[in-house]
């Protein structure tokens, strides 16, 4: 979070942070990420620039009159990548798994609430899914089951 000027630091919306999906610099204008650059910028000011910024993952999470909408990291997927989504018309509720390799880099849902943090950790922890990759390109749903047997090697 230091500026190009020795001694003057920069966070939240005015600043272009390191995205943790791209590697670029981009301003994420939400609350998690100025939280975030604020505790590293003022580590920063007291320990001379040495604590490095690992980046954000950009997210949203919107209510729009009762329908939850939640996205994060490369919800859009990348070239080459495989997605899987689920989409259940009548109960307004819909998911999309965007993956590169065996890696979930992106997600969104609408009228799904439970579990929608997991979506995070997976994506964050940059875990490799193995065969939970098929098995959440079959069943996206089933994210926690996949998150317990990567972080417990199940
Ligand atoms: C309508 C709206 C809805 C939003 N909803 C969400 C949401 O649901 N979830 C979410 O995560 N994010 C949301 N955001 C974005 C979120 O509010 C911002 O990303 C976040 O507040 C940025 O924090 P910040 O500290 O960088 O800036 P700010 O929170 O804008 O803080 C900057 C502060 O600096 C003060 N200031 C400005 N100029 C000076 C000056 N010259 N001297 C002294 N003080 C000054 C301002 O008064 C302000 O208090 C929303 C934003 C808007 C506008």
């Amino acid at each position: 979070m230091c500026s190009s000027v020795p001694g003057i630091y920069a966070a939240g919306d005015a600043a272009c942070g390191l995205d943790f999906s791209t590697g670029d610099y981009s301003v994420q204008a939400v609350q998690p990420t100025a939280v975030d650059h604020g505790r590293i910028a003022a580590a920063n000011m007291v320990r001379h620039g040495s604590v490095l910024h690992q980046g954000c993952i950009n997210m949203n999470v919107l209510d729009t009159i009762g329908l939850i909408s939640v996205s994060y990291g490369q919800w859009q997927g990348v070239e080459g990548g495989d997605h899987s989504s689920l989409l259940d018309r009548d109960r307004f509720r819909y998911i999309n798994l965007q993956f590169e390799e065996d890696a979930l880099i992106g997600a969104n849902t609408l009228g799904i609430t439970q579990h929608i943090g997991i979506l995070r950790g997976l994506i964050q922890g940059q875990f490799k899914l193995g065969k939970w990759k098929q098995r959440l390109m079959d069943n996206p749903m089933l994210v926690m089951e996949a998150y317990l047997a990567a972080t417990q090697g199940a």
